[in-house]
């Protein structure tokens, strides 16, 4: 027997039309390109989004078919974060950090029809013109005066496309596993591999966010993630879940044009990557301003150190909640909200349960299983490969030549290792392709990185394995200093004793000018591998 609720699909263009009927009067307000600030409503990014569908249906894009957009976090890129999917074609962010080599690979495997690309990325776009023979035209985001001179065939200006067209559009209903977007993982080795969303996932996942990372209606939300990654960790859909105000920075992301940001418009929750939030620090400490209405911040992405969770707390009254999630799951997996079984235990345990990934979210269920593919107790000791399945989980890849990630029986295989505990704390301990062997055991490069970052003589720092001739690996500790300090490495090792275990200290400290970051702040360790692949340790 059936339940006798009504059909009513989880799709994207419901919930725009939610929105702008309850939510209307709630801001958005973008930092743009030029640099100046631009405030609309959900109400008025309903009306254009009607007004990009109609421009869509124009230009010949039908039911099914790619658009990719090249652009940071903006009303535009929110206006086709609805308009596409709404229309029933997928949008396709792309990075724009990929090699020319990657760019042309994406975009001609997604197929993409048209691009939607903001001014500065249209050089971009010019320089792999001849690998993308398949797109029909591009449109740039700006408007009608700041329309670059450009050798791009078919190109439009957004705003002048956009006046032509009237807002009268009637979203349609579709099957809610209908594709909505595509984004493209990295992947370490050979091309980008291609995540499909589905509406569905979109929007469970936007309400999932909501709950588990305690967003509230009274929030004003700056994501600093990229709306070119990870959905944004579905931010730009939970906004009209909840109406929430929406704060977008553009490209700006250094430490004072978060601030202004961050104050000017009272933001009271944000999310980022670890880089970021230190980028942040180090403009506070400059300026010695404070964040006085910032209540909690998301950090994820890469493992947020005791060190940063412990300043937002302690130096500026906010409230860090650490969260893992991939490409591949949507937006975030896994969070440590607090559970009343850690909170009674005091602040050092709440410290521990926060520096954990945090426990599965409802819809993203987690194992631990070893070499043989046996699942592992949960005893916050077995440490295996992490799996994951859900309403959000990726079932395959786009094309994809081979699905080794994804098993038979329904699981991701996520490439990360990790313990979970008796009460479902999940702890990385590693990406698989990123562990140290030393003489058989295991050194986790993350651990180790953390320990050393919360020295205070650096910026930032990074742990890689190098090939000793005993050991199999050691590790070598990179740092990248603050500006007016000289490495002291027996001051960083003396720091690091007692925090790691003796046998995991770095054989050697080397500095660096600078980490190689990929497009959403994290250390590329394989650049930094290739960086050092002549290096040895002195003395061996
Ligand atoms: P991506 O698909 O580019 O978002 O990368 C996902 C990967 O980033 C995960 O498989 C982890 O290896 C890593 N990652 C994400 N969040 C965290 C976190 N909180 N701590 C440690 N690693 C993380």
């Amino acid at each position: 027997m059936l339940g006798l609720m009504q059909d009513f699909p989880l799709i994207i263009p419901r919930l725009l039309t939610y929105a702008e009927k309850f939510h209307r009067h709630t801001e958005i307000v973008s930092r743009r390109l030029e640099g100046d600030i631009h405030r609309y409503t959900i109400g008025d990014m309903g009306r254009r989004s009607r007004q990009l569908a109609n421009a869509l249906a124009r230009l010949g894009v039908e039911p099914g078919q790619v658009v990719g957009t090249i652009a940071w976090n903006g009303y535009r890129h929110m206006e086709l974060y609805y308009a596409l999917p709404g229309s029933q074609a997928l949008y396709h962010t792309i990075n724009p950090r990929l090699s020319s080599q990657q760019l042309s690979y994406v975009i001609s495997h997604a197929e993409d029809q048209y691009i939607f690309v903001e001014a500065m990325f249209v050089p971009l776009l010019e320089n792999v013109l001849k690998d993308i023979p398949a797109v029909k035209g591009f449109v740039v985001l700006c408007d009608e005066d700041a329309m670059p001179d450009t050798s791009l065939p078919n190109a439009h200006c957004y705003e002048t496309l956009l006046a032509a067209e009237s807002d009268d559009y009637q979203w349609q209903d579709f099957d809610e596993n209908t594709a909505a977007g595509i984004c493209y993982t990295s992947g370490t080795t050979g091309n980008p591999k291609g995540v499909v969303y589905s509406h569905r996932a979109l929007i469970l996942q936007a309400m999932n966010s909501a709950i588990h990372m305690e967003i509230t209606a009274r929030d004003s939300v700056l994501p600093i993630v990229p709306m070119f990654h990870v959905n944004g960790w579905t931010l730009p859909y939970t906004a009209l879940v909840m109406g929430i105000k929406l704060v977008l920075p553009g490209k700006d992301l250094d430490g004072a044009s978060v601030f202004e940001l961050l104050d000017a418009e009272k933001v009271s929750f944000s999310a980022g990557v670890p880089t970021v939030w230190q980028m942040l620090f180090d403009h506070l400490e400059e300026s010695g301003q404070k964040l006085p209405y910032l209540n909690k911040i998301v950090i994820g992405g890469s493992a947020a150190a005791r060190s940063m969770l412990e300043t937002f707390r302690d130096k500026y009254d906010v409230e860090p909640l650490h969260a893992w999630g991939m490409t591949e799951t949507s937006s975030i997996g896994s969070t440590p909200t607090m559970t009343s079984h850690v909170a009674c235990q005091g602040e050092e345990a709440i410290m521990r349960s926060k520096m954990t990934q945090g426990r599965g979210i409802f819809g993203a269920e987690l194992k631990i299983v070893g070499e043989d593919g046996a699942e592992l107790p949960m005893d916050g000791k077995s440490a295996g490969t992490l799996c994951i399945r859900g309403w959000a989980v990726s079932s395959a890849y786009l094309k994809a030549e081979s699905n080794k990630e994804f098993t038979e029986d329904g699981w991701f295989d996520t490439g990360d290792l990790a313990t979970l505990n008796e009460y479902g704390y999940l702890q990385l301990t590693d990406r698989a392709k990123d562990m140290i062997k030393s003489g058989g055991e295991w050194i986790s490069s993350i651990d180790l990185e953390n320990a050393a970052s919360g020295h205070p003589d650096l910026a930032a720092a990074a742990v890689i394995g190098i090939h000793h001739p005993k050991w199999e690996e050691r590790p070598l500790l990179v740092v990248v200093l603050k500006p007016g300090h000289s490495l002291d490495k027996t001051s960083v090792l003396q720091y690091l004793e007692g925090k790691v275990a003796k046998w995991w200290l770095p054989d050697d400290i080397v500095t660096a000018d600078a980490l190689p970051l990929g497009a959403t702040g994290k250390v590329q360790k394989n650049e930094l591998r290739e960086q050092f692949k002549s290096y040895s340790f002195p003395g061996v």
